[in-house]
């Protein structure tokens, strides 16, 4: 009798990525699994919930299935909606919470190890973004309870004094969602300007209430302790201790060296894993990256709309 837990590709991650992967497996007759820690989609899942892409819906797209939306750019509820729409069209398989923690290389194939059981796989595809893990500040205080990496909704900070570090665009966004619904809002920035990448249609918002002075920017500046009810950061003009009752720590995320590591994936000292770049397959033959993981620590380099294309090059390579 055929290994029912045998699979010609298994791929670990339900994002975006591990999805159009998945389609493609499907496409091509491979047999396939998905294997996903958390919800579907859990790293959009997890996103602010009234968080709006900078990307076009079209752009968000996989599997050919059209993302309709009247305004241009889709907001995270939309978006969630459409990938639980487009797993459901293709009949995909997926395994939802379930972490895999072992990857091993035999001579024939892979064994995989989940918490809650054992595959086996002629190929797999690590598509396990970078969401997981939160670039810390590094700063006593930030293991405090009013201390989150995980912006979610602005309505919890009402009336509440609220410390916003960083400023590319989650940090932005949660300075001016959490300003509107009634926070004193205090940003910190480590450089002297806004980040570049900010959505081009929320940088005059933040830049003119920061000039009218109902949030407060605190420019090339960083925090240097939290505590219950206060924050200490260094200025320019010298340390302030500024009362506070949240920290909103934005200061980005990296993907899971560690994990990544342990599968026996290279990772130079530029934190970027190995792999082709025609074929996406890493220094272990069988084993590929997909989607944002790739970019290692430079997580602007890849986004959804540029990185899809990775499904069909494994898949093609996997089937030649
Ligand atoms: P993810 O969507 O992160 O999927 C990885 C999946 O792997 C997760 O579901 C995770 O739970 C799972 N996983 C991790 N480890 C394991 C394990 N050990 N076992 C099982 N499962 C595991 N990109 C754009 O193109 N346009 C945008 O407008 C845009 N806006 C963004 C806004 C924010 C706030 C953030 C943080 C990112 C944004 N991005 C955007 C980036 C985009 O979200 C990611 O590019 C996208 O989610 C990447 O898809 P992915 O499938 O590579 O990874």
């Amino acid at each position: 009798m055929a290994n029912q837990n045998h699979y010609d590709v298994l791929i670990i991650g339900a994002g975006p990525i591990g999805m159009a992967c998945a389609i493609e497996a499907q496409k091509a007759n491979l047999s396939y699994l998905i294997i996903e820690k958390g919800a579907l989609v859990n790293s959009l899942f997890n996103y602010p919930v009234f968080m709006t892409f900078f990307s076009t819906s079209q752009k968000l797209e996989i599997g050919g299935v059209p993302f309709v939306t009247i305004n241009p750019k889709p907001n995270r509820n939309e978006a969630v909606e459409y990938y639980r729409r487009v797993a459901e069209k293709f009949e995909l398989k997926i395994n939802l919470f379930e972490s895999v923690i072992k990857v091993i290389k035999n001579e024939n194939n892979f064994e995989i190890s989940t918490l809650k059981r054992n595959y086996t796989a002629n190929n797999v595809v690590v598509a396990t973004g970078f969401y997981d893990v939160p670039l810390l500040m590094k700063v006593p205080g930030e293991d405090l309870p009013k201390v989150t990496h995980y912006y979610k909704d602005p309505h919890l900070y009402a009336f509440q004094n609220v410390l916003v570090v960083g400023a590319n665009n989650s940090g932005v966004d949660a300075a001016l969602e959490t300003y509107r619904k009634g926070a004193n809002v205090t940003m910190v920035i480590r450089s002297g300007e806004l980040g570049p990448n900010v959505k081009y249609w929320v940088r005059p918002d933040i830049e003119n209430r920061i000039k009218e002075g109902v949030i407060t920017a605190y420019f090339n500046s960083e925090v240097i302790e939290i505590n219950e009810n206060e924050v200490i950061i260094k200025t320019p003009e010298g340390i302030k201790t500024i009362k506070n009752d949240f920290v909103i720590a934005m200061t980005g995320y990296q993907p899971d060296f560690s994990m990544l590591r342990k599968f026996g994936i290279d990772l130079p000292d530029s934190l970027c894993p190995a792999y082709s770049e025609e074929t996406m397959e890493t220094n272990v033959k069988g084993l590929y990256l997909a989607g944002v993981v790739c970019g290692g620590l430079d997580t602007h380099k890849l986004f959804i709309e540029n990185s899809r294309v990775h499904a069909e090059m494994i898949v093609r390579n996997i089937s030649t």
